[in-house]
């Protein structure tokens, strides 16, 4: 089968590999959508992973099952299923601790595109299929589908790890895909005022359709005196941090109530620290908190998510701005995620 793959780092290209062996419990899907992410930007750009070799990139799809294995019970060849990006080894400590993103290792529930082969093949291998995959009901396009595998899951993911409240006040920095969820999680869970930090209109006009009621630019100067401007010098209760680099934690601690909450879903990528301003974070006694996680995967959560899309509590597709025909496509939607074009949130590829 043919994939297109990372290389080496900064290279991609199209190769062809075996199509992959399943086990018993696990199953081999063909994708029908796929979308690439900023993290497979990172992968092969930024050199995230470290050196990977010919390695199948994309974690993000819904997909056709072809054959399972002889203990799987609940999904059968001719399933459309989608496919979280996170397919953690359930049985295993961390998921008996309440963190299944860390089976067996640290962030190591994400296996697509960084210890196997990604959803960029003809055929890709699903672990533990009866746990990791939900079945696609027929009123949900193929295109919001995928969104539901990363974006939404990671978004949400922003507002929970946050605790929003009724009522809470809320900033979330920055608004692509990922930020974008995280409004919509916000307005869900009852936010009350969200602010959102962002500058391109695609993302202002879609922030403000998820839920945002203001909009900050951080092309604008400091994001820390302008929402402190419009809070009347308070700050907010939760900052989801889903955007932007290593500066955002600090402005994210300054921009924090005392006993508030700082919950990010971003990918820090450089230096090997990350700074806490020592005065906003009141010598260390401000009780503000910093949480930070990888998108939740598996079949439970695929399954919740898909509900709040099937009976309409969230619409995904603003969020997809380009569509795709066809499997050669792959190539230019992922550079169109590395290039970021004014007009872009995210693409998709339909495959047929
Ligand atoms: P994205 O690049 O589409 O969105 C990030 C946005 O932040 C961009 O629009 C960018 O212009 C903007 N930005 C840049 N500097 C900023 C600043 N100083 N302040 C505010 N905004 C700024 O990416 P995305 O797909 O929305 O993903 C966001 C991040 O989440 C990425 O780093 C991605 O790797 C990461 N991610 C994490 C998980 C997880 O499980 N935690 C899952 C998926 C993606
Ligand atoms: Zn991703």
């Amino acid at each position: 089968m043919k994939g297109l793959a990372m290389l080496r780092i900064n290279e991609v290209g199209w190769i062809n590999k075996e199509k992959p062996v399943i086990n018993s419990y696990d199953a081999l899907v063909r994708p029908l959508a796929v979308s690439p992410c900023t993290s497979d930007i990172h992968t092969v750009f930024e050199g995230a992973l470290g050196d990977r070799h010919d390695m199948i990139l994309g974690h993000e799809a819904v997909g056709e099952i072809v054959e399972v294995g002889s203990d799987v019970k609940e999904f059968k060849p001719g399933d459309k299923v989608v496919v979280p990006a996170i397919t953690p080894d359930w049985r295993s400590l961390e998921v008996q601790a309440g963190f299944h993103q860390h089976s067996n290792g640290l962030l190591a529930g994400w296996k697509f595109s960084n210890f196997k082969d990604g959803v960029f093949g003809e055929y890709f291998h699903v672990n533990d299929a009866d746990m990791n995959l939900a079945h696609l009901p027929d009123e949900i396009p193929l295109e919001s589908a995928v969104m539901i595998t990363d974006m939404m899951t990671t978004g949400f993911h922003g507002a929970e790890l946050a605790d929003i409240q009724l009522g809470s006040s809320v900033v979330v920095i920055g608004i692509g895909a990922v930020g974008l969820m995280a409004i919509a999680g916000s307005k869900l869970r009852g936010a009350g005022r969200i602010v959102g930090v962002g500058s391109r209109p695609v993302c202002v006009d879609a922030a403000k359709v998820y839920g945002a009621t203001d909009i900050v630019n951080y092309r604008n100067g400091d994001i820390v005196k302008q929402i402190m401007d419009l809070t009347q010098g308070k700050g907010v209760d939760r900052v989801i941090m889903a955007g932007g680099g290593t500066e955002t934690l600090g402005q994210a601690i300054h921009l924090v109530k005392p006993g508030g909450i700082v919950s990010n879903v971003n990918y820090h990528g450089t230096g090997d620290f990350l700074e806490v301003p020592r005065l906003a974070w009141g010598c260390g006694m401000a009780h503000k908190q910093i949480r930070g996680g990888l998108c939740p995967g598996g079949r439970l959560r695929m399954e919740m998510l898909i509900d709040l899309v099937k009976y309409r509590r969230v619409d995904l597709k603003p969020l997809v701005t380009h569509v795709f025909n066809g499997y050669n496509n792959i190539e230019k939607a992922l550079l169109l995620m590395k290039d970021k074009p004014k007009d872009l949130i995210k693409p998709v590829v339909l495959i047929d």
